[in-house]
């Protein structure tokens, strides 16, 4: 390892100063590394006689160069200037961004769990695939479903299973249907799954209440219609109440239900997607149980279905060795796992198993929790936002005011229309607060929409702060300080043009040979 750099430009940097952090590559001194392989005795070849001219770099590839101590001081200031889920509340609407409790991260990171090779065979991985098989009987449970896989890599990837699972089905039945139906209060990733699965989308309007609305759905349901994309609580933070009518008339044409479930903690351990009348359901294991997503880290999206749609999940899956191989595997007596392949699978979707470590995090956070617990969870996620909602109404214009569930949404439409604030002012002036900004202008049926989903992690006085936060930029609003204009002011980086970095390309070294 090489020695730190003397007195660097990075060293004598502030620890926390708002002044701009140099990038890796204004760091970079010629020569410097972080690493050095010792000689290994061996005779070497040359690149000449290993890579054919055409194919060689005539000049070196312009790559930072910079010792392991001046890495690391870059990347240690770069993360205090992060607003993260550990620093405050971070009340982002429709994608749960929560505090997620340490101890499933001391269980993911226990070396019997993070040092096996998932090529390793199932003899030698016995405690992996019965956590693996607890973690699909915790989710079927939780669901109300049959069986799932766990190897889709996050939301969006469970969908599109989901999906090809469906088409799976109804090919099995003889059928090849063109259409899915979506409300349009979803996530934009439904439409785009659907639309990546083959499906044509076919999107049904909201009626007043900011449910389904039934006639609508009536009217586009024939036997062309593959299913149905739902999530409830809905996008809008409500529960379609419909839903037993929905599934039935979903049902009768022979469709099939998709429940979006990337964000169950609305209804964790209170009801379950299964008894609503779901055939199919992904959980984003990176929103509800443990994981922070966010940053483009590793997530699951873990599918379960019911009893019809077993036979065609993708495989191999974890499962429970049956009878005598159970009796022949053991010589003590426990439980065997291995590994099979469903008899009509739809093949493997993700390289080995999924995220592995992402799926030991929630089933760490189950068992920590207990049904009790989890439906606590659910209780408590509720609560607070409906305690948001009342102690904002009359604030906030409040487009759909009646209980929500997880999350409550609301609209600076008024103050826009009498003060000029609009929700991403709103927001912006929220971060010179301490919070993180709520989801803005989503759904996309409301106008200056704020979506805002407290979680179940907040205490009733961090309520009260991001209550009382809102409510100061609303009177600033109204009394003509133009305050939240010009926020955030007081973060590392001010207010950034929304557009520019897409419309205004700059290569940051130029990478050809
Ligand atoms: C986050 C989210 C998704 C997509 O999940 P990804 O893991 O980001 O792909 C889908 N639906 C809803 C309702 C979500 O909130």
């Amino acid at each position: 390892m090489s020695a730190p750099a003397p007195g660097g430009r990075a060293s004598s940097a502030p620890l926390l100063g708002h002044e701009a952090e140099p990038t890796l590559f204004e760091l970079s001194s010629p020569g410097r590394s972080s690493w050095q392989l010792p000689t290994t005795g061996l005779p070497e070849w040359g690149l000449e006689d290993l890579v054919p001219a055409p194919h060689r770099r005539t000049a070196p590839l312009p790559l930072a160069e910079v010792s392991e101590r001046d890495l690391v001081a870059h990347f240690t200031r770069l993360s205090h200037r992060q607003f993260s889920v550990d620093l405050g509340a971070y009340p982002l609407g429709s994608c749960t961004m929560k505090y997620n409790p340490k101890v499933c991260d001391s269980v993911a990171a226990l070396p019997g769990l993070t040092g096996v090779h998932p090529g390793a065979p199932a003899s030698l991985t016995q405690g992996w695939l019965a956590l693996l098989v607890a973690l699909e009987e915790a989710l079927c449970e939780i669901t109300g479903m049959a069986g799932a896989t766990l190897q889709p890599a996050a939301g969006a990837a469970g969908e599109l299973t989901g999906l090809l699972l469906m088409r799976a089905w109804h090919e099995a039945q003889g059928e090849r249907r063109r259409r899915v139906i979506i409300p349009d209060s979803a996530h934009g990733t439904n439409p785009a799954s659907v639309t990546l699965g083959g499906y044509e989308v076919v999107t049904v309007p909201s009626d007043d209440r900011g449910c389904v609305d039934m006639a609508a759905l009536r009217g586009v349901l024939d036997r062309d219609v593959a299913g149905i994309m739902l999530t409830n609580p809905n996008t809008l933070g409500l529960f379609e109440e419909d839903i037993a009518a929905i599934a039935e008339a979903v049902h009768e044409v022979g469709g099939l239900l998709y429940y979006d479930g990337a964000n169950l903690n609305a209804i964790l351990g209170v009801v379950r997607p299964g008894d609503m009348g779901f055939d199919i359901v992904h959980l984003n294991l990176h929103k509800t149980f443990a994981t922070p997503h966010g940053g483009g880290g590793p997530g699951a999206g873990p599918v379960a279905v019911s009893l019809k749609l077993v036979d065609f999940l993708p495989g191999p899956r974890p499962v429970r060795l049956g009878g005598e191989i159970a009796a022949a595997g053991s010589g003590d007596g426990g439980e065997r796992f291995g590994w099979s392949v469903p008899p009509r699978s739809i093949g493997r979707v993700h390289g080995w198993h999924g995220n592995a470590l992402v799926l030991a995090r929630a089933l760490a956070y189950i068992g920590v929790h207990g049904g009790d617990g989890l439906r606590r969870v659910a209780e408590r996620a509720v609560l607070n936002a409906n305690w948001l909602r009342v102690r904002l109404a009359g604030v906030y214009d409040v487009p759909f005011d009646r209980p929500c569930m997880h999350e409550v949404v609301l609209s600076a439409a008024t103050l826009r229309k009498r003060h000029g604030l609009r929700a991403l002012d709103v927001a912006k002036r929220l971060l010179e607060e301490g919070f993180h900004a709520p989801t803005i202008y989503f759904p996309l049926i409301v106008e200056e929409a704020l979506m805002v989903e407290p979680t179940e992690t907040e205490s009733p006085q961090t309520l009260e702060a991001l209550a009382g936060a809102l409510e100061r930029i609303a009177t600033e609003a109204a009394r003509g300080t133009g305050a939240a204009s010009g926020a955030p002011r007081s973060t590392p980086v001010g207010r950034v043009d929304e557009a520019r970095a897409a419309r205004t390309l700059v290569p940051t070294f130029d990478a050809r040979p």
